[in-house]
């Protein structure tokens, strides 16, 4: 492990919400239907994520951490067909560099399981392990073997709203899936698995809010949109209850504020903002999600398409429920 490795991985790791984030979409990826998150410190102490999905073999235990091993990307066209959400195949291998990483995990087709520990990027253990099936990863000693990166650290409790923040989108983006929280052995809070977006949604954003707000759907061309957004009489003071996802996945992209925002100045007032959950689903290979290494960003082959189609759908709504 190279101080050049140690860096890179700053790339996916700035903090533990990221470490979070990269838990739980492989959780996901692994098609799990029950996750739990646990936090220490606010996730600076430890954050350990527990699935029920389909575990590693102890064979690909060590090349799971091991760097691009596991990328699915064969070449540069699988960029645009990327449908699951881990395809970089470096997020284990960046988190278990900057910490002590241990993950325990079962196949269903095996009667034992396998324990790896990493720490700062070194093998320290492959053993057996009793484990039911699935996949626990705990994450401690975080950012020890890169001081600067502590330091850069802000307060606990920011850095556990950072935290849950990650776990709210994962939330809305899986209603399918069971998510709960512990903080300090306490549960946080515990999202039943549905089929209904819409009780999801109340559940996460608070039932209040989600009684004022309005389903919105809108297909074009192999585009998809739909989800909630608020009627015009129910407003915030910040663009953060302005959620979007594409295939699933959390963005937080210009073009689709702006679509946003668009189809709502007419109705709202300068300065006040929606709340939307908005899900966009394009065809996997009419988007590139890759643009930024936290992924935060896409691009899309067909962005007048996107923008267009959000506006509709959103004005269309707007127009029934009226002023
Ligand atoms: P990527 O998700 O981009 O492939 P990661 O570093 O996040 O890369 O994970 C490496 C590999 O480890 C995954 O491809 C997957 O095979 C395996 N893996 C990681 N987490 C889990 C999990 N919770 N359950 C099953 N397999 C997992
Ligand atoms: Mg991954």
């Amino acid at each position: 492990e190279t101080l050049t490795h140690r860096i890179a991985a700053g790339e996916v790791v700035e903090r533990p919400a990221s470490i979070v984030k990269e838990l739980v979409e492989n959780a996901v990826d692994a098609g799990a239907t029950e996750i739990t998150v646990e936090l220490e410190q606010g996730g600076c102490g430890l954050i350990r994520v527990t699935d029920n999905g389909g575990g590693i073999n102890a064979e690909d235990v060590s090349l799971a951490f091991a760097r691009h091993a596991t990328s699915k990307i064969s070449e540069f066209d699988d960029l645009y067909r990327v449908r699951s959400f881990g395809f970089r195949g470096e997020a284990l291998a960046s988190i278990a560099s900057i910490s002590r990483t241990e993950l325990v995990s079962r196949t269903p087709d095996v009667l034992a399981g396998v324990r790896i520990i990493v720490e700062a990027g070194e093998i320290l253990e492959i053993t057996e392990a009793g484990c039911p099936v699935g996949t626990t990863v705990t994450v401690s000693r975080i950012f020890d073997s890169v001081p600067v990166r502590k330091k850069f650290l802000k307060a606990e409790t920011t850095e556990r709203a950072y935290c849950l923040d990650v776990i709210t989108r994962m939330a809305l983006a899986n209603s399918d899936v069971r998510i709960r929280v512990l903080a300090k052995g306490r549960e946080l809070f515990s999202y039943p698995a549905t089929h209904r977006l819409a009780e999801r949604i109340a559940l996460v954003l608070g039932s209040g809010d989600a009684d004022r707000m309005q389903p919105i759907e809108s297909s074009r061309d192999g585009l998809r949109i739909y989800g909630f957004a608020s009627r015009p009489d129910f407003t915030c003071a910040t663009t953060r209850q302005i959620y979007a996802f594409v295939n699933r996945r959390y963005v937080k992209d210009y073009l689709l504020n702006h679509a946003v925002m668009t189809a709502y100045r007419r109705v709202i007032e300068p300065r006040r903002y929606p709340a939307v959950v908005l899900y966009v689903d394009p065809d996997p290979a009419d988007v590139d999600v890759n643009v930024h290494p936290a992924k935060l960003e896409v691009r899309f082959r067909q962005p007048r398409l996107v923008y267009e189609t959000i506006v509709e759908a959103l004005s269309s709504m707007l127009r029934d429920v009226g002023p």
